[in-house]
Parts: structure tokens; sequence; C-alpha cells
């Protein structure tokens, strides 16, 4: 018999033991993350699931999801621009529908043909009756079941999936699953803001034109409307010397710094705050607000640091 995921020949089970694997990661991708190492340490990122979960409240805006999460451990994330929308097929509520539906289809059809029940990973019935083993938890009543506690079965029965006939469909439909995930998050980066164009015409107006650098490795950007030519760090620089004296909630301060390609992790923003290198400003209202320049100095120490380390 052929594995119906690679073609290799298999005894027992409808996919061979790497395509099982296969089928695995490709699930714990979508519910539990994946393990990421670098050279600091190795750690589990989020799933795919929860990367949609951002992508559907719109917390991707300006290229990065506010999760706490860095370059590297996670795939890009992006907002989409005008046209993008146009030829973006899929939401990502409507992936994430399609997730969960795959998910109870594959349970389903896996609990009949095994002839076993479907219970979420450490939990008991409502009906249980005795004391519960620490770690297990009691279903109420009327329970159903959420995407990951179904994909965490499926990956604890992957042996049993594979038994079925129709696995190497359960493979083609979780590896399309994934990349129709990938390419609803990976979106290409955003264009780096650069400010306004400053220049003035003969009656002293501000030609004030967006611009915009089209990667973030570019020294110079030109203005479309004036044709004049920018030094892009003189540009930001000129925008954050306007913005001394503001104040600005949270939320503004990591859109303008990732606006600008300073992305801030969460994970330096709260330690930023925990060590008070920046404090709220907001000496009248509720919200937290800060000063922009508070922000660019404990960037530019971060970065000296990061170059001296
Ligand atoms: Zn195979
Ligand atoms: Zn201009």
């Amino acid at each position: 018999m052929e594995c119906q995921g690679c073609g290799r020949q298999v005894q027992t089970a409808f996919i061979c033991g790497d395509c099982c694997s296969e089928l695995a990661d490709l699930m714990s991708g979508l519910s539990i993350g994946w393990r990421v190492e670098n050279d600091h340490r190795a750690y589990r990122s989020e799933g795919w699931g929860e990367f949609l979960e951002d992508a559907r409240f719109g917390q991707t805006r300006l290229g990065e999801s506010t999760r706490r999460s860095s370059e590297l451990s996670r795939p890009a994330l992006a907002r989409l621009t005008d046209d993008e929308k146009d030829s973006f097929k899929g939401s990502p509520r409507e992936l994430q529908q399609k997730a969960h539906g795959t998910a109870a289809r594959w349970v389903q059809e896996t609990c009949e043909i095994r002839g076993i029940t479907f219970m979420p990973v450490n939990s008991v019935g409502h009906r249980f009756i005795g004391p519960l083993p620490p770690g297990v938890f009691r279903l109420p009543e009327g329970y159903s079941a959420t995407f990951q506690e179904m994909v965490s079965w499926l990956i604890r029965h992957v042996s049993s999936v594979a038994l079925n006939e129709s696995a190497g469909q359960c493979l083609n439909e979780f590896r399309g699953l994934v990349s129709e995930i990938e390419r609803c998050i990976n979106r290409p980066r955003p264009k780096r803001y650069c400010g306004n164009c400053p220049t003035l015409d003969e009656d002293e107006q501000r030609c004030a034109t967006p611009l915009y650098a089209e990667s973030h490795d570019d020294n110079q950007v030109e203005c479309w409307r004036c044709h004049k030519t920018f030094v892009i760090d003189d540009l930001i620089q000129g925008s954050l010397d306007n913005a001394r004296g503001w104040l600005f909630s949270e939320r503004e301060v990591l859109d303008i710094m990732a606006q600008i390609g300073r992305h801030i992790p969460r994970g330096t923003w709260w330690s930023w705050k925990d060590r008070g290198v920046i404090v709220n400003k907001n000496e009248w209202g509720a919200e937290p607000r800060f000063l922009l320049e508070d922000v660019q100095d404990a960037w530019q120490e971060r970065i000296g640091n990061r170059k001296t380390a």
C-alpha cells in the first residue's frame, strides 16, 4: 500500500510515519505554536490560530502584531492596504470558521471510524463523580469544544487519524489550511512612513505630501509631487522634533514608532514602564499618555546597548 501523503510504501496505516509527524506538526502550529530556538533561548511561539485572532480584531495594523513576539519568532504581520483588500480572498474570520469546521469534522470522523469519544484533553464530563486529579477540569453541561481543544485532541490521536482511509485527505486539508492562513497573516511589510514633504513653494506653502519609503533599507526618498529627494533619517527626526511636548497614548506611541520602522516589542514596552524608563505624563485624564521624546531616548539607549553588547 502507498502512503497517501508521499507515496512511499506503508504497511498498516494510510499515511507513513513522516506524514503523520507532519500532520501533527501542522496541527501544533495551528493550535499551540511551534518551538522556536534562537541564540538565547528556546520557547514556543503563538499558534497560527492566535495570529488569526489578532488579524481578525485588526490588531495587526501598521505591520506588527500586538502580541509579544519578535521578528524572529513569527511571520511578519501587516495591515492590508486598500488594493490588497480587493485581491484578498478569505477574511481572518472566515478562515477561523473554516479551521474550526475542519478540526470538528476530523474529530467527528475519527471518533466514528475508530469508535472512540471526544473529550477535550485533561477533562471529564459534567456528570463525573469523584475527586478530580490535578490538572483535570470538569466540563460544564452543554459544553462545546474550542478549536484548540479539538486540535490538541487530534494531535494526541494522530495515529488513529492515520488509520482512517481518508488520512491523506486530512493531511491535505491541514496543509491547505496552514498555507491559507500563512497567506492571510503573512502580508508584505507595509511601506515605511517618513513624514510629510517639508518643501515650501513660492507662497511659503508646504508641499506636505506623505512620503513612504519602498524598502525599510532605503536611505533616501523622493517626493512624487515636487521631485525633491530627502534623507529619510532627517525627515523622521524632523517629524519627531515637531512632536516634542505632545502627549500620545500607548497605542499611538507604538503605532508611530512602528510606522517609522522602529518596532517596539511588547516585552520591551512593558519593561520600560516597569522600570520607569518611560512614565505616564497625563495629569488630567485617566488614560496614560507619554512623551514621544522619552520613548525615542529609551529606543536610542536600547539600540546603543545592543551595539556595544
Ligand atoms: Zn508519507
Ligand atoms: Zn513634495
